[in-house]
């Protein structure tokens, strides 16, 4: 078997406690305005071109995105930190992209990492169906789980898909006693308002066991990116929340008992 890899990050500090490695799968079946990684989404490797600066040259070079790996390979990457994993309490995380797009390689990777004593993160839109939650449910120690608006129809205007899925899963995780941490892209005048703000806090309260919130505050710097890979940047115009409006919105939801963390 062999899936295909967006990118792997060593040493990476913002997806789950400790050092970790993160393994970036490509593909994702959601087009969220505001996505810092467009290049991960499509099911396929790609060309992309990359600009290096030299001084005051400009090198382009083209790269192709996304490579065929078997399950063992990616481990043999992930164990070369195992030390570092040990030291640091860190792990794995698989990220996208949407991992859950290639469930089999995914279920594949989480049981050998497991088998080695791992500890397994697993960074996800929940758009996905329930049975590929229920297959990786024991293998990931760690859910990092986006909620991107409590409104289906804002929902699918933002992302391109409903959020029914991606509720009945948090809900099902949550229920199964799996560890998860919600993950909230705050973007101004797209999901920061007070009914969203209103309908995340009553979701919280019905799931008490939910108790981390990660605020992700929208920044711009992917629209350079979407300048060079003749994308539509749907993003023209949206500014950057105030880290004033940013800590409104943790106090907030820190009042109601949650562990709020700002950034990844
Ligand atoms: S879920 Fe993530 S990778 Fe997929 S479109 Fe949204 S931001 Fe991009």
């Amino acid at each position: 078997m062999q899936g295909l890899v967006f990118d792997m990050h060593r040493f990476s500090v913002h997806d789950g406690p400790g050092i970790r490695t993160t393994i970036f799968l490509k593909g994702c079946p959601l087009r969220c305005r505001w996505c810092h990684n467009p290049e991960s989404r499509r099911e396929m490797p790609e060309e992309v071109e990359r600009i290096y600066r030299l001084e005051d040259r400009e090198i382009k070079v083209k790269e192709v995105l996304g490579r065929f790996m078997s399950p063992a390979e990616v481990l043999v990457e992930a164990l070369k930190d195992r030390a570092f994993y040990e030291e640091s309490g860190g792990g794995v995380t698989i990220s996208g992209g949407e991992p859950l797009q290639q469930v089999a390689f995914l279920v594949e990777i989480l049981s050998l990492l497991k088998a080695e004593g791992i500890h397994t993160a697993v960074d996800t839109s929940g758009f996905a169906p329930n049975v590929a939650f229920q297959q990786i449910a024991l293998l990931t120690d760690l859910f990092l789980y986006d909620l991107k608006h409590m409104d289906t129809v804002k929902h699918q205007s933002l992302t391109g898909v409903r959020n029914d899925m991606v509720l009945h899963n948090l809900r099902y995780l949550v229920k199964q006693g799996r560890r998860v941490v919600v993950r909230y892209p705050m973007i101004p005048g797209m999901n920061d308002d007070e009914e969203n703000l209103v309908a995340m806090k009553n979701l919280f309260m019905e799931l008490s066991a939910l108790n981390e919130l990660h605020i992700l505050p929208y920044h711009s710097i992917a629209n350079g990116k979407y300048q060079r890979m003749e994308l539509e940047n749907m993003m023209v115009g949206v500014t950057e929340p105030t880290c004033d409006w940013v800590e409104k919105v943790a106090t907030r939801f820190k009042n109601i008992g949650l562990n709020v963390k700002i950034g990844g």
